[in-house]
């Protein structure tokens, strides 16, 4: 009952951004979580996923095939992307920092496999965490939590829009096995003076389970600071080499269609 409460408070929000042409920062000061702090329920139930993995359907662009990362700059320095490739597999190069794509993207459906390494360690946010940002700004965490073993805020888990939306389910595998996230992401829409004109959406499937459902984006997913929308066009896909010192997490068969 007390997630549909803070859904409504959300969705209510949401509708009063778009209406009333306001800038996030003042629609959010009556929001049920204003500075997009973390919260700690309701914890997700753990499903156990029956999905296969799917190969790329014929009008998609494939973002990683396996062999090279010609796809893909070092973001800092647009310089070519230094993660390591091994087995058909990418594997973040923390020292390296994140990675985009060259190309930009609006909205799109996005097909990504991830693996949290078998000898993980670390505990929280420093547990295999990486991140998948959508316009290079707004983040679906990656992050170990098979079976809720790894307390953390739960609008900070794997499945999570990042500080904003609660996975509705925890069908993540266990460390040593791919996972899969697929998403369909609506772009937001801004208005000249730069305000926010339609929100971003998103819907994912985590292990072929729903757990954001055409859910609205508040704004960029930073840490420790309100999420505000700062007006933006067509951008890349960003992923993320996060700093804790756990073992890096790998990508594979990564692709998109506009
Ligand atoms: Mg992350």
């Amino acid at each position: 009952m007390k997630y549909y409460l803070v859904l409504m408070t959300v969705l209510f929000s949401s509708t009063a951004i778009v209406h009333g042409q306001t800038t996030i920062k003042q629609a959010n000061s009556s929001s049920a979580n204003p500075d997009n702090a973390p919260v700690f329920e309701p914890i997700p139930s753990v499903v156990v996923p029956g999905a296969t993995f799917s190969s790329p359907p014929s009008d998609a662009i494939l973002l990683f095939n396996g062999k090279n990362l010609d796809e893909w700059v070092s973001e800092d320095d647009q310089s070519p992307a230094k993660w390591t490739i091994a087995n058909g597999v990418m594997t973040v190069n923390k020292a390296s920092g994140d990675i985009a794509t060259k190309r930009k993207f609006t909205s799109y459906q996005l097909h990504i496999e991830w693996k949290i390494p078998a000898d993980i360690t670390g505990s929280g946010q420093a547990r295999g965490n990486s991140g998948i940002f959508l316009s290079g700004r707004y983040e679906i965490q990656v992050l170990d939590n098979y079976n809720n073993e790894n307390k953390t805020y739960v609008n900070g888990m794997a499945g999570s829009i990042y500080r904003e939306s609660i996975p509705l389910a925890n069908p993540e595998k266990k460390p040593g096995e791919w996972n899969v996230y697929d998403i369909a992401y609506s772009d937001p829409e801004f208005n000249e003076d730069g305000t926010i004109k339609t929100l971003a959406r998103v819907t994912i499937f985590f292990n072929g389970v729903l757990v954001q459902n055409n859910q609205p984006i508040e704004g960029s997913t930073s840490t420790d600071t309100r999420h505000v929308y700062v007006k933006h066009g067509p951008a890349p896909l960003k992923l993320q080499a996060h700093g804790d010192k756990s073992a890096p997490i790998s990508f594979r068969n990564i692709w998109i269609r506009e």
